[in-house]
């Protein structure tokens, strides 16, 4: 609507602007040639004056002495007939009393011209128009006195006619001039309407969010400049927004890893807490125990027994705890160094066998020379640990196969067994702290759900991963389990100072 009116506003503008310059000049002109028409009929009328006046005195000189009126009213009609010839305009005479004394055209219907007459005879010049005729009355000199007055009629026709053409002219030229500019206005302004329009819409398109690809006008002008602007502010809003809601999205991000890290602390503190009792509600029963029965040799035995095994687990807890925190908070120093993972292998399942044995599984391998990077103790620690688990969560007469490998950049190593496995729903819990899929038997052989916690950690300080392998078992319960650890052959730079 708005761009509309600006297309009429201006091209009304530009029409008025001519209409006044058409105005002016046509004024300017007309009044020129009215001007000029006025002076050629003065200089001509003034001339042909000078020229009767002339003749008539000299006429009257030379004739015989006689006085001036009856003179005029003798030969005035010759002369006028003379002077019409002369001049080529209708000539009357007066005399000094105002006495019509000759005629040019003596049939034609004479003008009332009284006023002008007695003014004429008073020494001046009269004006009179006629219709398309001007009386020009100028007074007729004497030798002595005035002796008459000399009507010319000028004919205006000719001047009149010219001077319509030319208004005529300028009303048609004038009228064709403007309504072309109006449509040549309207057209062009629309053009450039236009163009305002599209960038409106460039700018409406924006303040919604669908921020363009391009400038929306490829023009040399300044309306070209504007599109490139629009072009520009579009790109950079969209710049800052994309940037606005990628740092949106990190700092949800970091909101939901620190809540997540929280909720983790307490559920941390709340087993902690709840895995400290048990022992110790248990070693303080044998502990009262012993004091009511201290006479009972057996109980005192049985009591000592679980105590022993309450406190080892205590101990054992609160290693893994401290191990784990100490993983978590700090900047763990490695002692790391050149590790032969086929002979470490050997060694920590030289370790277990008799563990294994005594649970009735059998432990067999298939092994690389493969040399890793790696802190030592820690290594020992993962694989005591995984070995332990896959000893502790079998079956009499399971098996257990370790194998190692090399992927390009990493070293791989499998530990298989043949035991109860883990449920589907519990593959991804298995990793948090003091999580067991059967909190019984894992009590049972001393465990405290915190084994994997800590490999987990000590492998990715490692910048190696350990993972879940899946089968082709599908929702079932798998037969037994397999951890697969990923350890970089070579330590990164950037983590040198975690390993060295
Ligand atoms: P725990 O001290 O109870 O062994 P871990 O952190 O080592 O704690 O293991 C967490 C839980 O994962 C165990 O309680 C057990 O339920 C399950 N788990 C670990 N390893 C195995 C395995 N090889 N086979 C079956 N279940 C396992």
């Amino acid at each position: 609507m708005t761009a509309v009116s600006i297309k009429i506003k201006f091209s009304l503008f530009l029409a008025a602007l001519l209409l006044v310059t058409i105005l002016v000049l046509s004024i300017v002109v007309l009044r020129g040639i009215k001007d000029e028409q006025q002076l050629r009929m003065e200089k001509e009328l003034l001339q042909q004056t000078r020229i009767a006046n002339l003749s008539i005195k000299q006429a009257y000189l030379t004739s015989p002495p006689i006085a001036a009126q009856p003179f005029l009213r003798t030969r005035g009609q010759q002369f006028s007939m003379d002077l019409a010839v002369y001049s080529g305009l209708h000539v009357v005479l007066y005399d000094n009393i105002g006495k019509k004394v000759g005629d040019s055209v003596p049939l034609s219907s004479p003008y009332e011209v009284e006023n002008a007459l007695s003014y004429a005879l008073q020494g001046k010049i009269a004006y009179q128009q006629e219709g398309q005729s001007l009386l020009y009355l100028t007074p007729l000199q004497g030798p002595e006195s005035q002796m008459g007055v000399i009507q010319f009629q000028y004919s205006l026709t000719n001047d009149i006619r010219f001077y319509d053409t030319i208004a005529g002219l300028f009303l048609f030229t004038g009228t064709v001039v403007l309504a072309a500019n109006f449509i040549l206005g309207y057209l062009y302004f629309q053009r450039a309407t236009s163009a305002i329009i599209v960038l409106n819409h460039a700018a409406e398109r924006i303040r919604r969010g669908q921020f363009i690809e391009s400038p929306p006008l490829k023009r040399k002008d300044e309306l070209g400049q504007l599109s490139q602007g629009i072009y520009y502010m579009s790109s950079e809003i969209q710049n800052n927004i994309t940037a606005m809601k990628s740092e949106e999205t990190k700092l949800r991000k970091a909101v939901d890893k620190l809540q997540k890290l929280e909720q983790q602390q307490k559920q941390f503190i709340g087993n902690i807490s709840h895995e400290f009792k048990t022992p110790l509600t248990s070693i303080k029963a044998y502990s009262e125990l012993m004091e009511l029965y201290s006479d009972d040799r057996d109980m005192h035995d049985d009591a000592i027994h679980h105590i022993q095994l309450e406190t080892d687990r205590l101990t054992d807890m609160v290693e893994m705890i401290l191990r784990l925190a100490i993983l978590e908070k700090y900047d763990f120093e490695f002692q790391a160094e050149s590790v032969n993972i086929q002979e470490l292998l050997l060694d920590v399942i030289g370790r277990m066998r008799a563990n294994a044995e005594r649970f009735g599984v059998n432990i067999t391998h298939r092994l690389e020379d493969v040399t890793l990077w790696a802190d030592r103790e820690s290594v020992v620690h993962i694989l005591m640990n995984l070995l332990d688990n896959a000893i502790k969560y079998n079956v009499p007469g399971g098996s257990i196969t370790i194998s190692n490998r090399v992927a390009p950049n990493r070293a791989i190593i499998e530990i298989s067994d043949t035991g109860i496995g883990i449920p589907l729903e519990a593959r991804d819990k298995i990793f948090e702290p003091f999580y067991t899929v059967n909190k019984d038997r894992s009590r049972q052989s001393g465990g405290t759900g915190l084994g994997l916690a800590l490999v987990k950690q000590l492998i990715e300080k490692h910048n190696g991963t350990i993972e879940l392998i899946d089968d082709d078992l599908g929702n079932r319960v798998r037969q037994g389990a397999t951890f697969r650890l990923s350890f970089p052959l070579h330590h990164h730079s950037s983590n040198k100072e975690d390993l060295l």
